[in-house]
């Protein structure tokens, strides 16, 4: 019997993504069906592929950033209709009871979220599969709507790397009158560029990759400092208020610390896998703090949704086809990424 979705998966740690077809539920009462249209490359993606946060569930299509066209819509569904532009981003449900769904931050989910791959779905027997792929079906709670200006394969990333940088800039009060620094100029780097700059703060990006300069600017970047020369870190002492660090790699988090101004804060979003070595001084000299931030709740991606249509801000995407992700994935870890790897779903 031939399966209703086509897409590609890891079926090991390691292993390249091969061409997969399986099976999603029928649709419920509250549920959309979706075609997907665009699937971005997440360094997520890469890390659990890889198994680098742990061991990983596999067969695993991965993907969290679609962006679709629905198809269909359950009898009970009220939030979306057929033809509409959907979004779905890095989980597909929570427990919706908690203190922190209830407010809307469902990536906080007391239970734990239920993440859109690399786990069970909800009813704890079904395994999730990702975004790479060309059917979806979802929640309609769990997913968003895309603004009717904004081509779908820019907007994909906005799915993960678009809401994990808008939500730190908007709760660490980043805008008009602060300096703020992004760590790494990648997927989730050029949008927290992007966002900072429209809400009006100071821009600084630190970049390993100097060739990375015109574009920063041309993103909206203010100031661009290459982090491969050691003088760099001298010269930005003491400047920042806030620093959104995305690098993917591991790296001397104290050097970047030093950066900060009095009171300033070091929001930790790459996630390398292993430690951080933190020495205390470094946050003592200045009153400082090191925070975290993941992804962003639904109302939230709403809201970043409806402002990126306003302001008609996209990601900067290179459009691939499904036999080029192996290729992708190598080039995203040797930061050659401009700036984000986007699967044209028509291709699987
Ligand atoms: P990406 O596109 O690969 O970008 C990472 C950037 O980090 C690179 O472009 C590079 O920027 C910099 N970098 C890489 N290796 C480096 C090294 N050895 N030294 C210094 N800088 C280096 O990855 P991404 O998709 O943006 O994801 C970034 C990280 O965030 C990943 O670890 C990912 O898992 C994590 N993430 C976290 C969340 C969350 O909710 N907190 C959500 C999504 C992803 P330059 O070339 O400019 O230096
Ligand atoms: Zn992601
Ligand atoms: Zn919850």
């Amino acid at each position: 019997m031939t399966k209703n979705t086509k897409g590609y998966a890891a079926m090991g740690a390691k292993e390249k993504l091969v061409p997969y077809e399986f099976d999603r539920r029928e649709l419920g009462a509250h549920d959309v069906a979706l075609d997907v249209l665009y699937a971005g490359i997440c360094h997520s993606d890469i890390h659990q592929v890889r198994e680098e946060w742990g061991p990983a569930l596999f067969p695993m299509v991965p993907g969290h950033e679609i962006a679709g066209i629905v198809s269909k819509v359950g009898t009970g569904v009220t939030k979306f209709k057929v033809g509409d532009k959907i979004g779905i981003g890095v989980f597909i449900d929570s427990c919706r009871k908690c203190s922190s769904c209830q407010r809307g931050l469902q990536q906080y989910c007391l239970e734990g979220m239920t993440g859109t791959y690399n786990g069970l779905e909800r009813n704890g027997v079904t395994p999730a599969m990702g975004g790479y792929c060309d059917y979806f079906v979802i929640n309609e709670d769990y997913a968003v709507h895309i603004p009717e200006n904004l081509p779908l394969e820019g907007v994909a990333p906005l799915m993960c790397a678009g809401i994990t940088l808008y939500s730190p800039i908007k709760h660490w009060d980043v805008g008009s009158g602060k300096k703020v620094a992004v760590m790494g100029l990648g997927g989730l780097g050029h949008m927290g560029v992007k966002f900072a700059a429209a809400l009006g703060a100071d821009v600084t990006v630190l970049s390993h990759s100097p060739g990375k300069k015109g574009d920063a600017l041309a993103m909206g970047a203010h100031h661009f400092v290459d982090t491969s020369s050691e003088a760099a870190f001298a010269e930005c002492a003491g400047t920042f208020d806030v620093i959104l660090n995305t690098v993917s790699a591991e790296l001397d988090i104290n050097k970047y610390l030093n950066l900060l101004k009095l009171d300033g804060t070091l929001v930790v979003i790459g996630l390398p896998g292993k430690p951080y070595a933190v020495h205390v001084g470094s946050l003592l000299s200045g009153r400082r703090s090191i925070g975290g931030s993941m992804i962003g709740g639904i109302p939230e991606l709403q809201e970043m949704l409806n402002l990126c249509g306003e302001k008609s801000i996209v990601s900067d995407v290179e459009v691939i086809k499904a036999d080029y992700i192996n290729e992708a994935y190598e080039r995203t870890v040797a930061s050659d990424v401009k700036y984000r790897f986007v699967i044209d779903a028509k291709t699987f």
